[in-house]
């Protein structure tokens, strides 16, 4: 074996295995639910799941779908299929890749199971609520929105008010759903392990501060999947503090993600997941650690705002400030205390040609890193899953030139 597999082999998470097998059974159950007289929820990223869990119905994520849709490279047919239905090229490729593959079952999995209900929480977009109402009406099955005002600066208390009733009418629909009662000291049980399993997440994202960074951004968009799908079950906890375990040990070890680690870099936005390898290695062989992100954070942004004796009344808050629902100078300070944290040497924003909600900003946030951290940063032009918004020359030529003025930056010259 050559030094580079040596490496390679060294550097894997070995953790990867048993999140391939959760993942694995968690789509078996959720395509045999109606066989096992269980209910499927679509729900949106960013959305309430926990009171689903506490009734016992399966909660779906189309857009972890469209992640896989996209890994698998399915995404440009998918999302041109949805364009030849009437959609347009510039709506969300998750959502295109959704709309059309429901109709064919198409995709990796052959489909995701057929929904018993949505719902969607605007906290993340507002390209969802249409996304989820297409959607409803396609399956003829009930919707409910989770309305969370977007905060400017702040969370008032009148947005509470509102945010927490409608936390009271979402258990009312589901009650009407299952045709029972919410059993209360279930959810509380839920809500302590969504937190439980939020803060494990936070501290697997945190080993990163070390140097070397025992992970990388691309290990951490690969190990978000359960906290985004099955936040709030020990399944979850207990996978957390596996992976946790691993990453304290290869600290431990000096054991970095990447052979080499010189410069480290902080992502921006969500991942081109097509090119996770392509880009993975071209970072790396450049010596070049992206050590942290702010999409993967994103799923335990709210925890400072959340408590474990008191999770609907403070969720209402940790989910209505979720981080694409903030203004951009919010979105900036969260960034610059990323770069202060992670000790990062520039920035990597993906501008993503589907999340307008997550792009608008960046040139904005980039002047402002400029200005008080003096950081470099690179925007690479992409979409998460339509790979026709690629192109590998100009993205190739860019990291090249970038990587390039980091290391004279660091080197003074
Ligand atoms: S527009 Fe952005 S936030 Fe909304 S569904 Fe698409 S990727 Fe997610």
């Amino acid at each position: 074996m050559s030094d580079i597999n040596l490496d390679k082999e060294k550097n894997k998470v070995k953790s990867e295995k048993r999140m391939r097998e959760i993942m694995t059974s968690y789509y078996i159950e959720a395509k045999t639910a109606e066989l096992n007289n269980r209910k499927v929820a679509w729900i949106t990223s960013g959305g309430p799941v926990e009171p689903l869990i506490a009734m016992d119905i399966i909660p779906v994520y189309p857009e972890n779908h469209g992640a896989m849709i996209g890994a698998s490279k399915m995404g440009s047919d998918l999302c041109a299929k949805a364009e030849g239905m009437g959609y347009s090229s510039d709506l969300c490729s998750y959502a295109r890749a959704d709309i059309s593959c429901a109709t064919v079952n198409g995709g990796p999995i052959g489909g995701l199971p057929k929904p018993d209900l949505l719902v969607c929480c605007n906290n993340i977009c507002g390209t969802v609520l249409k996304w989820y109402e297409v959607q409803a009406r396609y399956f003829k099955v009930p919707l409910f929105i989770f309305d969370t005002p977007f905060c400017h600066t702040e969370f008032s208390q009148e947005a509470k008010r509102y945010v927490l009733r409608q936390t009271e009418e979402y258990v009312l629909f589901l009650e009407g759903i299952m045709g029972r009662k919410m059993d209360h000291d279930r959810m509380k049980e839920v809500g302590r392990l969504s937190l439980e399993g939020q803060r494990l997440w936070q501290k697997v994202l945190d080993t990163a501060i070390n140097k070397p960074s025992p992970l990388t951004a691309f290990d951490a968009f690969f190990h978000l999947a359960l906290i985004v799908t099955l936040r709030g079950t020990q399944q979850t906890v207990d996978y957390y503090t596996m992976l946790l375990q691993e990453m304290e040990e290869r600290v431990k070890e000096g054991i970095g993600a990447i052979p080499h680690e010189k410069y480290r870099l902080l992502w921006d936005n969500l991942p081109i997941w097509y090119r996770m390898k392509w880009l993975s290695e071209k970072f790396a062989k450049n010596d070049t650690c992206l050590v942290a992100d702010t999409y993967t954070s994103a799923w335990c942004g709210g925890l400072k705002y959340m408590d474990e004796n008191d999770f609907f009344n403070s969720a209402a808050e940790g989910y209505t400030r979720s981080y694409l629902n903030l203004g951009v100078d919010q979105m900036a300070e969260i960034v610059l205390a990323m770069i202060d944290k992670y000790q990062v040497h520039g920035l990597v924003m993906h501008s993503n040609r589907s999340c307008k909600p997550y792009s608008f900003g960046q040139y904005d946030i980039q002047r402002i890193v400029k200005k008080k951290r003096g950081l470099p940063s690179l925007i690479i032009e992409a979409d998460m899953v339509d790979e026709r918004s690629f192109s590998e020359s100009q993205v190739e030529t860019r990291i090249d030139a970038f990587v390039e003025m980091i290391r004279e930056n660091k080197a003074g010259v």
